[in-house]
């Protein structure tokens, strides 16, 4: 029977189909509420989360926070750049990860992409760094690590540090090494929709005990808790994850390996079943790079399926899957808060230090990002989705192009 004759309902990450909170979750906390302890300063839920994900990522630091974007506010935080430095970042990622760096008064540098990844390259970083460069931070999109090899060795080579943004690649490996621990600092999100979620939530890792210091405080309004003399040592927010989402993440941790494995061997499944589709391009992994599947993305090559990704995602809309042809459909630097630059007030800050050719957003200059965000369908992806509902998704892709090309 042609499994496309009845519509599925697939998992979706926004509600109990597709996410894995269960009676762990609930029971992790129920205890926080009978304990009465509702703040991690108090608490032992945050700190447990904390020593097991530096354990299982063997760092020395990790610290939990109110989301992905605080997380990456704490990596840039502690940095500390000065008014104007600049970071050399990616246009292709969610603005929480590029927000922070404008209220820390730096300024978000683009580097174009390799358009078969979507992911940063040494070599298009390496165009973008200037006398000011403060940083570098790196996505790893939907879960695929960036090439990590010649980009530590460029971050080295230069003396600048890297911050690796993981919000959407738990689990991921690079040469058998956890993405997040190649470069200076990692961060993660909790986010509804990440691989694990508390709802909202965020982590920070690394080695270094001086930015650990500093994002701790960071994360702390800067309180100098447990010191001899505590003071507000410097600007800073209250970052804190609750004790309510500490219990929820200390359960979700415990089913994070099963997420991940299940997520890939889903993966390799539509992969087989999509590799004979004219036109179609399935994800691109680099050797000895581990892939985690955050989301399921295809490359749509509209010379050889007419409408393009749009046209797919057209149709497979009548099969109720639900996809996001382009992914966040502009570059990011498209979005108002570069273009019309809205920060605080009248100001313009800080974009009125930043050197012209750091603020040049002319679409020419990123054909990496052009060429990525015309071709690519970002499929929903859970470990819930059962192996029947991958076969429909693939089925429904194949019989998409199959339409387009006039061939049904
Ligand atoms: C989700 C996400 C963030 C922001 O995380 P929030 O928890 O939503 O604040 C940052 N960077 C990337 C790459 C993300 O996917």
């Amino acid at each position: 029977m042609d499994i496309l004759l009845q519509k599925v309902a697939l998992p979706s990450d926004q509600d109990a189909s597709g996410r894995n909170l269960g009676a762990e979750e609930i029971a992790a906390v129920a205890e926080a509420i009978r304990s009465g302890t509702l703040t991690s300063t108090k608490g032992r839920f945050v700190k447990t989360l904390e020593e097991r994900f530096a354990a299982r990522l063997g760092v020395k630091h990790a610290f939990a926070c109110a989301s992905g974007s605080a997380a990456v506010h704490c990596a840039v935080a502690a940095i500390d750049p000065e008014p104007g430095d600049e970071i050399v970042t990616t246009p292709i990622t969610d603005m929480g990860a590029l927000a922070p760096i404008l209220y820390q008064g730096a300024i978000p540098v683009f580097a174009d992409v390799d358009p078969r990844t979507c992911n940063v390259t040494a070599a298009t970083i390496a165009a973008a760094l200037s006398e000011r460069t403060k940083a570098i931070i790196v996505t790893h999109l939907f879960g695929n690590p960036c090439a990590m090899e010649e980009i530590v060795a460029l971050a080295a080579e230069r003396n600048i540090p890297l911050i690796e943004d993981c919000a959407q690649a738990f689990g991921a490996t690079h040469h058998g090494r956890h993405v997040g621990t190649l470069g200076r600092i990692g961060t993660f999100s909790l986010q509804q929709g990440k691989h694990i979620t508390t709802g909202e939530g965020g982590l920070v890792v690394t080695d270094d005990d001086a930015l650990a210091r500093r994002m701790y405080l960071f994360i702390n309004k800067a309180w100098g808790y447990g010191d001899p003399k505590p003071d507000h040592y410097f600007l800073a927010l209250n970052y804190r994850m609750s004790e309510l989402c500490g219990a929820v993440a200390v359960a979700q941790l415990e089913k994070l390996d099963a997420v991940v494995a299940r997520r890939i061997e889903l993966a390799g499944r539509l992969t087989e079943q999509l590799s004979d589709v004219l036109g179609v391009s399935v994800p691109y992994v680099a050797p000895r790079a581990v892939h985690t599947y955050w989301k399921y993305c295809i490359r749509v090559n509209p010379a050889i399926v007419p409408e393009g990704v749009g046209g797919i995602a057209r149709l497979l809309r009548e099969y109720d899957i639900f996809t996001a042809p382009r992914y966040i459909q502009k570059p990011a630097f498209m979005c108002e808060i570069f273009q019309k630059r809205r920060t605080f007030g009248k100001s313009e800050f800080p974009f009125v230090l930043a050197r012209p050719e750091a603020l040049d957003y002319r679409l020419e200059r990123f054909p990496g990002t052009v060429e990525a965000l015309e071709h690519i369908l970002v499929i929903p992806w859970n470990d819930r989705l059962s192996e029947r509902d991958v076969q429909y998704i693939g089925e429904a892709i194949r019989a998409s192009v199959a339409v387009l090309r006039g061939e049904r």
